[in-house]
């Protein structure tokens, strides 16, 4: 077996590790683009044509572990080359419902993506999928888009798991543990490609989503009215801030996308919890009444997006509004709004800014926290290897609180194991 990380040993996002079987099976895992720096998209090396067919040249099927930008974002091209592309069931929903509204306006780019994602083939947790003689079983993971998971890679006789993006904090991260003892400690994994986003960030305890709910009620009960940034696609985080507008008898407000979105995410997770129901949301488009009558009274709690419908939203509502009395929480990651950070996003930045609304920063991360990542070295505690992807060129994985037999396994460069060749580009 040949294992192949062409991108991620050394940066956060744009993740591509390769799987080949010894007869030439070869399959992907995660394909999207490089995170963007500022405002704009970063330099892509696989927006050139030649270089992404080089790349996908013999790969029998793209795996994908959860459809943020970074993991997913060549699905029209690798659709063009006929090559299938797997994915969660609820995420393929959610991009279909995403692409369909971006390409509302008949937009060829995203009606090409809308469709490519209609063709994905969807996979269940637990159930195993083979690629001749490579197979794959994804085990469900907690993270900030709320159908994630790992994989376990059976190939050559020898197991890999490649975690993807996950953290133990979520609604749903308390399974992690379980999960790795139930299904696979005890199938003793050969190699742990693992993810370390937060390796080189503060060691202190990350916020759990359940304690950001209670900040966020705290922060309800001393304002009127409060807009709130967030991703439109984290059930968890949504589903803390619809939870706690119940708690102090504030209007849930949301746009007619995101209001499908919480739908979506209603039918299926709802089903299972009553954590992930949003019943009594609104849509502004057709409340602005009542919506206007609410802020006068208990108040709302309004999710928003710099995109239009949000600013003519709060364009009609912020002049009736006490600024005093209304407050602003910027819900992700805190790089984006600071001017000294590398990801700074001007454009984030005046979004926020726009009024003399109180900000608020209330957030936490959908990555593993150090001990997350230890823990899970720990359990997994695989025979010849860990590769860390998804992590600054800096941090280093032998930091975490892990026995020095661990850290000895622990490989960032090219290296041949037992058979298995591990190259690091
Ligand atoms: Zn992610």
């Amino acid at each position: 077996m040949t294992i192949t990380i062409h991108r991620g040993i050394n940066q956060i996002g744009g993740c591509i590790t390769e799987i080949a079987s010894s007869s030439g099976t070869k399959i992907l895992i995660d394909l999207g683009h490089n995170l963007p720096e500022g405002d704009e998209p970063s330099e892509d090396k696989y927006e050139d044509s030649e270089n992404l067919s080089a790349l996908l040249d013999g790969v029998k099927a793209v795996f994908y572990t959860h459809p943020h930008g970074d993991h997913v974002g060549f699905e029209t091209e690798v659709a063009k080359r006929g090559i299938d592309q797997y994915i969660g069931s609820l995420s393929k929903e959610l991009m279909i419902l995403l692409k369909g509204h971006l390409a509302y306006n008949g937009d060829p780019k995203f009606k090409a993506e809308l469709e490519a994602f209609k063709k994905f083939r969807t996979f269940e947790a637990k159930k195993r999928i083979p690629i001749d003689d490579i197979s794959i079983t994804p085990y469900f993971v907690s993270h900030s888009a709320p159908d994630a998971y790992m994989f376990l890679i059976e190939c050559d006789g020898k197991k890999v798991l490649h975690t993807g993006d996950f953290r133990e904090h979520g609604y749903r991260g308390k399974g992690l543990i379980p999960t790795i003892n139930s299904y696979i400690a005890h199938r003793k994994i050969d190699v742990l490609i693992t993810e370390g986003t937060m390796l080189s960030r503060n060691d202190s305890r990350l916020m759990t989503e359940n304690e950001l709910k209670y900040n966020a009620i705290d922060i309800f009960r001393q304002h009127r009215n409060i807009f709130v940034m967030c991703s439109s696609m984290d059930a968890d985080r949504l589903a803390s801030f619809y939870q706690a507008a119940q708690a102090v008898g504030k209007m849930f407000v949301v746009d007619g996308f995101q209001w499908k979105v919480l739908e979506t995410i209603g039918n299926t997770l709802g089903t299972k919890s009553i954590l992930y129901r949003f019943p009594k949301r609104r849509y502004y488009e057709n409340h602005m009444d009542t919506i206007r009558n609410a802020a006068q009274t208990n108040g709302f709690v309004s999710i928003v997006r710099n995109n239009v419908k949000s600013r003519e939203f709060i364009e009609a509502i912020y002049p009736t509004l006490d600024p005093k009395e209304t407050c602003f929480i910027y819900s992700q990651f805190l790089g984006y709004i600071l001017p000294t950070h590398s990801a700074f996003q001007q454009r984030t930045y005046d979004f926020v800014h726009s009024r003399e609304w109180q900000i608020e920063y209330l957030h936490t991360s959908g990555h593993a926290s150090r001990e997350a990542l230890a823990m899970v070295c720990n359990k997994v505690n695989p025979r010849l290897a860990i590769i860390p992807i998804h992590r600054e060129a800096e941090s280093d994985f032998r930091s975490l609180d892990i026995p020095q037999e661990l850290k000895d396994k622990v490989h960032t460069e090219s290296t041949t194991l037992e058979g298995v060749k591990i190259i690091i580009k």
